[in-house]
């Protein structure tokens, strides 16, 4: 592809080559491929993307479609951005990967001390890991295994009603019991369970918790002021406010999971400084290399650094995977920071506003029970049966494929969670999509309607 007046479009000899390539990757799924998330006895037949660019990915016979949910949050500059893209191949020629136990290099050094210059102040170590979910379990062990280091050994892990922190074992104990993870319950391991400050009284809930078993907690885990695969739910910085100072007082740890909220989601670089708060760890992950490549990593504070340092070698942190701190992982890492230093913090604004905008036009419309917001993210609460297996969601999701916008709400709760370089004009027409199906519309030509020009 050369400029972006070619978009998805292509020339003939391209799109007929593209389709019988497309043919090939469908057959080849259908016979091999386990999906996440899906019952594949029900599922559609998957789309074959075969390249994308900006806030679009294009099928392979060229149909472009608006990606508004950034690829399961983690695009954050834009699709294959020429920046991220040439620090990826420079690193692939240099150094593609290295043990990260006794070795060391450039790309991990910087992108750690990168980090440490933007989070939120007092979280000076990075340990390296693949996901969102490893970040979460990192945190968890570093927590528990700082107090048994310092013989204090405290066990307990507190964490939010409709919280999401993963689909490893660890992170699911610690996130909302549901769907998602009844068919483990024996195996997780007990977490003591706050109110969702979206509707409850968490800090009274968090006070009764630390008079009765305040000496076995070892860290409360938030996802800051918004639950995101538990509805998009946006919660007050006051309370995060509380949260820290109650931790604080009684030596709990405070663990933010950033997973989804940072790099710029809520606005600000991190959620916690919305609030002002500075947590104990932090987990990062989705959009740390601008959504290119995975990587996972956990903050901590020089406080849980040290109580690991030791001439008893059994206080280590023995915990690592095969690829932590991946070079080229980290060179992506990078030129994603060096792009939020740019104009990243205007487009955000602008989608903010934009949001807004589109967010109060729906405000009581027929088929809207609720709509809500923080920074970027926007979120249309569908009237509807309630709960992720709730059918309107699907049903929207469809209609939205097939203006070529992706939509994947959760349960009744559409949410629109865009590249930062989407344009208004991108914008608009994800909320056309979405009001046309609250007007009871039907798509009337599949494949209409391509990138927005300008
Ligand atoms: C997505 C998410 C995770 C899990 O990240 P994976 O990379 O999917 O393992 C953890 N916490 C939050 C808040 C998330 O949104």
């Amino acid at each position: 592809m050369v400029g972006d007046r070619d978009w998805g479009l292509g020339d003939r000899d391209d799109d007929e080559a593209d389709e019988v390539a497309l043919d090939a990757v469908l057959l080849q799924d259908a016979a091999h491929v386990w999906h996440p998330y899906t019952q594949h006895l029900q599922a559609p037949i998957p789309i074959a993307i075969a390249r994308a660019k900006g806030a679009w990915l294009y099928e392979g016979n060229g149909r472009p479609i608006l990606d508004a949910i950034s690829s399961w949050w983690v695009t954050t500059h834009g699709h294959c951005h020429d920046d991220i893209v040439a620090a990826i191949a420079e690193q692939a020629r240099t150094l593609d990967q290295v043990i990260f136990a006794g070795f060391t290099h450039a790309p991990a050094a910087a992108l750690a001390a990168g980090l440490c210059a933007r989070l939120p102040r007092g979280l000076s170590r990075i340990f390296f890991s693949d996901d969102g979910s490893t970040a979460v379990e990192v945190a968890i062990k570093l927590s528990l295994q700082s107090f048994a280091n310092r013989g204090q050994p405290r066990r307990l892990i507190a964490a939010l009603d409709h919280a999401y922190h993963g689909d490893t074992f660890g992170a699911m104990a610690a996130g909302a019991r549901g769907v998602f993870t009844h068919m483990y319950e024996p195996l997780l391991f007990e977490v003591a369970r706050l109110p969702d400050p979206s509707e409850g009284d968490t800090i009274r809930a968090l006070d009764q918790l630390l008079q009765t078993r305040g000496s076995e907690l070892a860290a409360v885990i938030v996802e800051p002021l918004i639950l995101g695969a538990g509805g998009m739910r946006v919660w007050d910085e006051r309370v995060l406010q509380q949260i820290r100072e109650r931790t604080r007082a009684a030596g709990v740890h405070l663990i933010a999971d950033e997973v989804l909220t940072g790099f710029g989601r809520t606005g600000p670089m991190f959620a916690c400084e919305r609030a002002d708060v500075a947590p104990d760890l932090l987990c990062m992950s989705k959009g740390i290399t601008g959504g290119t490549l995975p990587l996972g990593a956990t903050a901590a504070t020089e406080a849980i650094y040290d109580a690991f340092l030791s001439s008893d070698r059994e206080k280590t942190f023995f915990h690592g995977h095969s690829y932590t701190a991946n070079p080229i992982a980290c060179a992506a890492a990078l030129a994603s920071l060096e792009l939020f230093d740019e104009d990243s913090e205007d487009d955000r604004i602008r989608i903010e506003v934009a949001q807004a905008h589109h967010l109060s036009a729906l405000r009581g419309t027929p088929g809207v029970h609720a709509v809500r917001q923080i920074g970027t993210i926007a979120a249309v609460e569908l009237t509807g049966t309630t709960g992720y297996l709730s059918g309107v969601g699907r049903e929207l999701a469809s209609f939205a494929l097939q203006e070529n916008v992706l939509l994947r709400p959760l349960g009744t709760v559409a949410y629109c969670l865009p590249p930062y370089c989407t344009t208004n004009e991108e914008l608009d027409r994800v909320y056309e999509v979405i009001q046309r199906f609250l007007d009871g519309e039907r798509a009337e030509t599949p494949g209409s309607g391509g990138p927005v020009d300008d």
